[in-house]
């Protein structure tokens, strides 16, 4: 299949059976999901949507984040993943937010990398989700699942998965087809053991192509080696059976 089609089945399929998929982490303002976002980096949304509620309350806007400091932040967000240097984000993160932009998320992505804890991802995440601009953030399950599926060719950094998405996808799409691919890769094709026994659209993935191709080839030969042996095996009973009755002729005479 060629990838042109591979990305048009696939915008087709998601289109239709998850016209509206969104984040998963809970917020209600760009300056919540920001902080939300940050977090998430190397932890799952479940653990960061158990914190957040208590540090919205404590830090409701950029200016009560920034004027804490990271012991204060740390005591509300312990058992997620980094927390100390998170901590040290977060607040830096505030007080760029009050003192440089007015305390307003900025929506242009080389301001937003400007903040500490704020890489491209981050960037990218908001920048689609918040104001609506095309962009698709590469996290592990997106790049992932966009290899597995085929929807990249030899891109080995986000960076290049970032572009290739970016290259071939609508750009009404970019947004949304983040949240596909999350949500694909954090319930169905799954980092160790993805289920494409139960995946629906296993029928354009270039993974489960290269693998039933292969495994198909695998059976079909051993199928045929032990064919091959079980012929061998009746020729020899064969033979030994013929020579027992010649020699019980033999005897006989
Ligand atoms: S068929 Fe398997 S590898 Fe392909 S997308 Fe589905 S779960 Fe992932």
């Amino acid at each position: 299949m060629l990838k042109p089609e591979r990305y048009r089945h696939f915008v087709e399929y998601f289109s239709k059976h998850q016209p509206s998929a969104v984040t998963e982490l809970h917020y209600s303002s760009p300056f919540e999901l920001l902080v939300a976002v940050i977090l998430s980096a190397q932890c799952t949304d479940k653990r960061i949507n158990q914190v957040t509620p208590a540090l919205f309350k404590q830090f409701p806007t950029p200016a009560a984040l920034a004027a804490s400091t990271s012991d204060e932040v740390f005591n509300y967000i312990r058992s997620v993943s980094y927390p100390n240097n998170k901590a040290k984000h977060l607040v830096g993160m505030a007080k760029m937010l009050v003192e440089v932009f007015n305390g307003e998320v900025p929506s242009d992505l080389n301001d937003l990398q400007k903040m500490p804890g704020v890489g491209r991802k981050t960037a990218n995440v908001i920048a689609s989700v918040v104001f609506d601009l095309p962009a698709i953030a590469v996290d592990t399950h997106v790049f992932r699942v966009a290899n597995r599926i085929g929807l990249t060719t030899n891109a080995r950094t986000p960076l290049a998965v970032e572009k290739q998405l970016t290259e071939f996808l609508p750009r009404e799409t970019l947004g949304i087809a983040h949240h596909w691919l999350i949500l694909h890769g954090r319930y169905i094709c799954v980092a160790r053991s993805p289920k494409c026994e139960i995946c629906p659209i296993s029928w354009f993935c270039r993974y489960y192509d290269r693998n039933n191709t292969e495994a198909a080839l695998l059976k079909a030969e051993a199928l045929k080696t032990k064919k091959a042996k079980d012929l061998k095996k009746k020729k020899q009973l064969n033979i030994i059976s013929k020579e027992l009755k010649k020699r019980s002729v033999d005897k006989d005479i």
